[in-house]
């Protein structure tokens, strides 16, 4: 299936989305958060419910999940051509080598906004607002130092996402990666979650950024430094995922920072980040006051 959460008379239903529409569930339905905390009887129950279908354009998109109840789990470096194409960009914070295991790190749930809202902009915060097309997990099922070979079954499903980065504030906090990659309403998720039924092989998705139509990052999931197995494996070691929790893969080559000349992100323009089979997100990015007390 195909999940949404879509606005409609300004509340939020879960959704199902088709190729000919969407069945919006009523109100008394649960949120999709639910479903995906609920397991597989939950999904099983929203069946029953399925009404009419509408155009998918009568409906406003919004994100998928909102009750988040940690950061957004994230990998760094997992497409080697990623990792190469910044060496010697990260003004003296180049590691040495190849990492062994998958680098992680997380960005603050405030980040994330719904498929085609506006990615906020403020230039005090930042001077280098930068693009990241990613393939997002959603797991549906708790685990701890989950095997590799367990792994799709805590899988819930996929979803598309843009890890929208700040390289100056990365740099200046001592070259981590949390501040420079939490700045609020600037991580667009969805469009829908797609469950990992639907998807043949996760391995061969093409994932892609265009920025103004100009195709910017484009690269196969094939192309992965740790497939996604070894990521739920290693990040559950000791550490368990819940229901409900996001983890980004990584970006493949092409973000702006490490371009010549450079590319940053600049009020006006239409982000469209998209991946086969689970569909395109499209965010304008658009100015916003983050820097005053609030
Ligand atoms: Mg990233």
């Amino acid at each position: 299936m195909r999940l949404a959460t879509v606005l409609v008379d300004g509340k939020e239903h879960l959704a199902a989305v088709y190729d000919h529409g969407v069945a919006v569930l009523p109100a008394s339905a649960p949120t999709l958060d639910d479903v995906v905390r609920g397991g597989p009887e939950a999904l099983a129950a929203i069946r029953h419910d399925l009404g009419d279908v509408v155009p998918l354009s009568s409906v406003q998109l919004v994100a998928p999940l909102r009750g988040f109840r940690r950061d957004i789990l994230c990998t760094g470096w997992n497409y080697w051509d990623h990792f190469e194409e910044s060496s010697g960009k990260r003004e003296g914070q180049d590691p040495a080598d190849r990492p062994r295991h998958p680098t992680f790190f997380t960005k603050g749930p405030d980040t994330v906004i719904g498929p085609h809202d506006p990615i906020a902009f403020d230039p005090a915060i930042s001077a280098k607002w930068d693009y990241e097309a990613e393939v997002a997990l959603v797991i549906g099922k708790d685990g701890r130092s989950i095997p590799e070979e367990r792994a799709w079954e805590h899988v819930f499903g996929f979803c598309v996402a843009n890890d929208v980065s700040q390289r100056d504030l990365q740099r200046r906090h001592g070259g981590q990666w949390l501040k420079g990659k939490s700045i609020d309403a600037t991580m667009p998720l969805g469009p829908w979650i797609t469950t990992t039924d639907e998807i043949d092989d996760p391995y061969a998705l093409t994932v892609r950024c265009l920025v103004n139509g100009e195709q910017l990052q484009e690269a196969s999931t094939a192309q992965v430094a740790f497939r996604f197995e070894r990521i739920i494996a290693e990040l559950s070691w000791g550490m368990t995922l819940r229901a409900g929790d996001v983890i980004l893969t990584g970006t493949p080559s092409g973000i702006g920072n490490a371009r010549e000349p450079q590319v940053f992100l600049q009020p006006g323009d239409e982000v469209v980040t998209e991946v086969s089979g689970l569909g395109e997100l499209r965010n304008r990015v658009v100015a916003r006051e983050l820097s005053s007390y609030a």
